[in-house]
């Protein structure tokens, strides 16, 4: 468990950040949500090391992220960043995967090992010897979501990962995501896209203004008015709610809503 305790984050120049925020991620989906500048990159930062608190504390796994390394937490907590393109540099994806394993000082036969295997999470095995820079954007994304996963960590944060994504990648994405998910990973989901907190979130945190505004269910989440917090509530869900419908999941869910009214 991540436990985030009355954490306060001041930069330099006094822009408060993070007000007295407290929260806690298990092994589940949580969206971590908020417009733009409301602290969502500042709190997650904080969850891996990158930041330390001004004040308060964060305990990953029963570590203080004060007295530990960002390379040892990294091990815990993997960080895939918004615009993972400008993350790459080797020639290919498997040198690209390799990279953080070989750091690690790990054998030939157990990097290998590692990086098929993340690989083969992402769904992007047989694409080894193929270029970065050659892949669509899903396909990116989900390379580096292999990279991280190589270091083995427990939670993974996901910065925007279906930003800018046509809809057949952004799809391929969120499967990657349910799968980690199955495989006992707890995801924290940095967005602003609502659709995606709709089909993918088990519990929503919203911030505004450094303040935590709301922690609870999905189900909750879409009965704020999200206009105060310059959201918008997605498409799909405005028409079930037009028709009388619940909340509904996805366009299947939708449908059969329907049918059944029918019936
Ligand atoms: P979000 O990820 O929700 O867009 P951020 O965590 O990036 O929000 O930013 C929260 C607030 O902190 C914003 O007002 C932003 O301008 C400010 N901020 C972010 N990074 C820095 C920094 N390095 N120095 C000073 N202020 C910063």
């Amino acid at each position: 468990m991540i436990e985030v305790r009355n954490l306060w984050h001041i930069y330099e120049g006094r822009k408060i950040a993070l007000r007295d925020v407290s929260l806690t991620i298990e092994n589940e989906i949580l969206a971590l949500v908020g417009p733009n500048g409301s602290g969502k990159t500042t709190l997650a930062k904080h969850l891996n090391g990158l930041l330390k608190p001004t004040k308060g504390e964060i305990i990953v796994d029963g570590i203080n992220t004060k007295e530990a390394s960002v390379a040892e937490l990294s091990r815990i907590v993997g960080y895939v960043f918004q615009n993972p393109e400008h993350m790459f540099f080797e020639e290919n994806v498997f040198k690209e995967v390799a990279f953080g394993p070989k750091n690690l000082g790990l054998s030939k036969e157990e990097i290998e090992e590692r990086v098929r295997w993340a690989l083969k999470s992402v769904n992007l095995e047989g694409y080894e010897d193929r270029s970065p820079y050659s892949l669509s954007g899903g396909e990116k994304q989900r390379l580096a979501i292999a990279c991280v996963l190589a270091m083995k960590p427990k939670y993974l944060i996901l910065d925007e990962p279906t930003t800018g994504l046509d809809e057949k990648s952004a799809e391929s994405v969120k499967e990657v995501i349910r799968k980690l998910r199955r495989e006992g990973h707890g995801i924290m989901l940095i967005t602003h896209d609502m659709e995606l907190v709709l089909e993918l979130a088990e519990r929503v945190v919203l911030l505004y203004d450094g303040t935590k505004v709301f922690d609870g269910s999905v189900d909750e989440f879409f009965r704020l008015n999200l206009r105060n917090y310059d959201l918008e509530k997605p498409e799909l869900l405005r028409i079930s709610e037009s028709l009388g419908i619940g909340l509904v999941r996805s366009v299947d869910e939708f449908v059969n809503s329907l049918l059944e009214r029918v019936r």
